[in-house]
């Protein structure tokens, strides 16, 4: 593509006018859900709807605006506030919000009422049955459970703060508070991979003797889940954390849910040290030449006496050869232990879900924390607050992969994630949305996804 046609294209960029289309064709309710919301705020004092307020909240995440302040002269033009009225449906809206204001009503709101936000938009793709070919041997969604810290302090901030000891470079030991997050992500196709949950990481007690872990966070995690979607056929897949028999006891024979983890020998010292009798033992299946590395993989399936377990185990290792930045050989091998039967017709694809997790793992939330997000930085020191801004740039996300998945000019341009964020702004600040767009916005029928 030449220079011109490139600028041509990118004239042909509607930015935020695409930005609603997207988000319009996939939740036509959008606007009716937010205003469903129980809000906190006293009647007789607001000027601002629920719509004004998650709208922005939305816009600036999708913007890339990371702080509140950088979003308040941003968005301060007419331009601005005549878009966020036709998003919100507000009329009346001649302003917009005041961060302050934005932060106060996020103090006040239930972070319950943005969970549920988020699960009706969940709901309506999964019905909306366009994602279905994403499902794991045409059946299974696949939940990733994922873990990570969010926001550090030298001094604690309030009574739910982690604590860890950390000895600076003097030698000295010091105390860090911090705050963690567990996501429950749901893999739609190979580009969308959504929130579908998530569990603060916290102390409930002052105690820091007992505090909270990932795995009980998990615990409670999963039990949302079931209680959001109960039929919905679920594989559970996550890091070595998750290989311990009364976790996959809970997925399996509590919620009949499905699983695949990755097997470490530090896990399932049983198991790790019989891979090796395993991948010479006669009931194990060997096949070459998978995936793009046309590595090898070695399949068991009930293992479990082997491993003294009673939960069913099922075990497979891939491994393939590459050459280190040296040009040295190497071979890398990835294990995993799951309830699925592993069959040669299955095993590539098993093999592809389990690696695909490892790579979301790296990229999601890398994404979320360098690139147009930075959920790290705090936009509010009030816990309720940061938990709800927590959740909105989950919401936000939701809508920015689907419009990246739509984008035709992203992928001819080979635009990237921050200059597709900073398009949006710049169409958000410089566009006046015209009845024609109102239009367009609201007629559009057919939006297919790459
Ligand atoms: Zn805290």
């Amino acid at each position: 593509m030449t220079k011109k046609e490139k600028r041509k294209r990118k004239k042909q960029d509607r930015g935020i006018v695409d930005f609603m289309m997207v988000a319009n064709h996939f939740f036509h309710a959008l606007k009716e859900w937010i205003l469903e919301m129980d809000d906190p705020r006293n009647p007789s004092y607001t000027t601002y709807t629920q719509t004004d307020l998650t709208y922005m909240a939305i816009l600036k995440n999708v913007c890339g605006q990371h702080s509140m302040r950088e979003m308040e002269e941003n968005f301060n033009k007419e331009t601005c506030i005549a878009t966020l009225r036709l998003m919100s449906g507000n009329q009346n809206l001649e302003e917009m919000p005041h961060y302050d204001t934005l932060n106060y009503y996020l103090e006040k709101l239930s972070p319950d009422c943005l969970s549920g936000l988020r699960k009706k938009m969940v709901t309506s793709l999964i019905r909306g049955k366009q994602f279905n070919r994403g499902r794991m041997l045409g059946k299974y969604w696949r939940i990733i459970l994922d873990g990570t810290g969010l926001f550090y302090f030298k001094e604690k901030h309030c009574d739910n703060c982690l604590c860890v000891t950390r000895k600076t470079d003097d030698g000295k030991a010091m105390k860090l508070y911090y705050h963690k997050v567990l996501e429950a992500k749901i893999v739609l196709n190979d580009n969308v991979v959504i929130s579908l949950g998530t569990e603060f990481i916290e102390n409930e007690k002052e105690d820091i003797s007992k505090q909270d872990c990932e795995i009980n966070a998990a615990k409670r995690l999963l039990k949302k889940i079931k209680k959001d979607y109960k039929r919905l056929p679920i594989c559970v897949q996550g890091d070595a954390l998750y290989a311990t028999e009364p976790f996959m006891n809970l997925c399996r024979k509590k919620y009949h849910w499905e699983y695949l983890f990755t097997q470490k020998n530090t896990r399932q010292k049983k198991l790790g040290e019989g891979f090796e009798w395993i991948k010479s033992g006669e009931d194990t299946t060997r096949k070459k030449g998978l995936c793009k590395e046309k590595g090898t993989a070695y399949y068991a399936n009930h293992v479990e006496e082997l491993a003294e377990k009673e939960e069913v185990m099922n075990v497979l290792e891939y491994e393939y050869e590459t050459k280190d930045k040296e040009g040295k050989k190497q071979i890398i091998r990835f294990q995993w232990i799951s309830s699925l039967e592993v069959t040669n017709r299955n095993l590539e694809e098993i093999i592809l879900a389990g690696r695909g997790r490892w790579k979301i793992e790296n990229e999601g939330f890398n994404n979320q924390k360098n690139g147009i997000y930075r959920i790290e930085h705090l936009n509010s020191k009030n816990s309720n607050a940061m938990k709800n801004h927590y959740l909105l740039t989950q919401i936000s996300d939701i809508l920015m992969q689907l419009y990246l998945a739509w984008n035709p000019y992203i992928k001819e341009l080979k635009q990237s994630i921050k200059n597709t964020s900073s398009g949006l702004l710049e169409s958000f600040r410089g566009l006046t949305v015209t009845q024609e767009d109102v239009s367009y916005i609201n007629r559009y029928t057919t939006v297919y996804l790459e």
